[in-house]
């Protein structure tokens, strides 16, 4: 154990109790501002604004205790500071290899294993021994055995592991929005006020609107905004977690993934506060279930593969996508886009830096994947637009989950789909220029039609995935496909 004394340096994401509190508590600490990582992509104004925000409010708290330096970089920065630093190990390739350089050159002292995850990586390795294949559920039974989460001794809470997939509802009919109440707030203060002066003298090149800001960035803030969660929103959780509602961009999901990737809620507080509440039966087993799914399961395991498949992982393109992302989608220029699903998701991102997972899923990475936007390009657009995007959470999903460039390892199927689904899961289309039902003419659904030009253009592969063949099959009975296909070789309107 290294001596009392030694400073402790943290990431932006390693903002929380659980990385300078307990063994730690007497160790300096040092906070760094670094522009040059500021300006690295074309960031989210409001992502930018999150960063700072939670660094500064660190200051803040930490007092006497924490010394925040500015500086174009790191390196530059902790030469000034003249002290090694102790770090946990960052979240992120890069900065994995950054810190281990910093190690050789005297400037770390030393690398701690990161605590802002419930699964040791340690433990991973040993879980994932020459496993082949991944599957998320083997995974998070083996967190919920691991931590005794919903757990009845050897067995689950109720019986089942899963309470949560026969649980999804399109969208209540006859409401603009769910009957929830709406999530938590923060409050701005003169941290913000002094961020956003900050951030306007910069004149850093971002993307999107600056809007109050939505999300929390202290501990102190992190636990009323779960609290609150708990509380008043955790029992619809799941029921709609698949729908969308062009008048309620939260719908009933927790808006904890900030919070969480600063490190300043751990997931297992968030875990076991979702248990309490089953255990108080002031929330249904099935919400409580499929939230700690989301998040002892899913997070965790996303994490966990970023790091099990290597940097290698981010160029996988199985697919061949080889489009470059339009420009109306880098600028978030909503304005542009027509098809109403599609225009409320980019949207969110411009006026939020936030979409639901299944805007995310099925709106914005369904568009992409019919259109073959290139996989590594997208995921960086999605890490630098979205608030809660980070380095270690974008592959797994962008490149595995949503756009199939990584050969099935993470999802078994494209998950590509027409305007039938979206308009089965949202209130969109009734509003929409567009008709899902259509393939064909000016108002055929760049879905619908979407998706048989991408059937088309994969269907060797799909028709050797038992989950995927009939959808080639259905292809080949489609009279008008060559029709089809070249109006969606020549669509300019989405
Ligand atoms: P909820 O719906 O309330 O879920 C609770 C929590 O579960 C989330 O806060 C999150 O921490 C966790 N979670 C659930 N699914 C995942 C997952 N697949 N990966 C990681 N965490 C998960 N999540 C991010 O944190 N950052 C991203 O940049 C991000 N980009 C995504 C891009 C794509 C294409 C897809 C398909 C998913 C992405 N996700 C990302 C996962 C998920 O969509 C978001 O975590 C979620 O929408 C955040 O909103 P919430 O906090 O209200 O989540």
């Amino acid at each position: 154990m290294a001596a009392d004394d030694i400073p402790l340096w943290l990431f932006a994401d390693q903002l929380g109790p659980r990385v300078y509190a307990g063994q730690h508590t007497d160790r300096p600490i040092l906070l760094i501002e670094a522009d040059s990582a500021l300006r690295r992509r074309r960031f989210h104004r409001q992502k930018l604004h999150l960063v700072l925000s939670a660094l500064r409010h660190a200051k803040a708290d930490l007092g006497e205790r924490a010394t925040l330096i500015r500086a174009d970089t790191y390196t530059v920065a902790l030469r000034r500071y003249g002290r090694p630093v102790l770090v946990h190990e960052p979240t992120s390739h890069a900065a994995e290899r950054f810190v281990h350089r910093l190690r050789r050159d005297g400037l770390v002292a030393d690398i701690l294993p990161t605590p802002t995850f419930a699964l040791p990586r340690s433990e991973f390795r040993q879980w994932a021994g020459d496993r082949k294949r991944f599957r998320l559920e083997d995974f998070y039974r083996e967190q919920r055995r691991r931590f005794g989460i919903l757990m009845d001794g050897a067995e689950p809470v109720g019986g089942r592991w899963n309470f949560d997939t026969d649980n999804r509802e399109p969208p209540p009919k006859g409401r603009a929005a769910l009957d929830v109440p709406p999530p938590y707030r923060p409050e701005e203060d003169d941290v913000d006020a002094g961020v956003r002066r900050d951030l306007d003298a910069m004149a850093i090149d971002t993307v999107g609107v600056d809007g109050p800001r939505l999300f929390p960035v202290t501990p102190a803030e992190a636990d009323e905004a779960l609290r609150q969660f708990i509380a008043r929103r955790l029992p619809d959780f799941g029921r709609y977690e698949d729908a969308m509602m062009g008048a309620d961009w939260a719908m009933a999901h927790s808006l904890l993934s900030v919070p969480l990737n600063l490190g300043v809620l751990h997931p297992l507080d968030a875990v076991h506060a979702a248990e309490q509440a089953y255990r108080d039966g002031s929330a249904p087993l099935a919400a409580v279930e499929g939230f700690i799914r989301q998040i002892l399961g899913w997070r965790e395991y996303m994490w966990q593969l970023y790091w099990h498949f290597g940097p290698g992982y981010l160029d996988g393109n199985q697919l061949g996508a080889h489009t470059e992302l339009p420009d109306w989608w880098k600028d978030l220029d909503a304005g542009q886009v027509e098809a109403e699903c599609l225009r409320q998701a980019l949207s969110g991102v411009r006026m939020r830096g936030w979409a639901h997972h299944i805007q995310r899923l099925m709106v914005l990475g369904n568009h992409a994947l019919q259109r073959g936007y290139q996989p590594r390009a997208l995921s960086d657009w999605f890490a630098s637009a979205f608030v809660d995007g980070f380095a270690w959470v974008m592959p797994t999903n962008v490149i595995g989950m949503s756009q199939h460039a990584d050969g099935g390892k993470v999802a078994t199927k494209p998950y590509a789909s027409g305007g039938a689904y979206i308009n089965k899961m949202s209130d969109h289309c009734g509003r929409c220029r567009f008709d899902p039902k259509k393939r064909l003419g000016p108002d055929a659904c760049p879905f619908t039609a979407g998706y048989w030009a991408f059937v088309h253009r994969h269907q060797d592969l799909l028709r050797a995935n038992m989950r995927t063949a009939r959808a080639v099959s259905s292809m080949n009975r489609l009279a008008d496909l060559d029709a089809v296909l070249d109006q969606e070789r020549h669509r300019d309107a989405f």
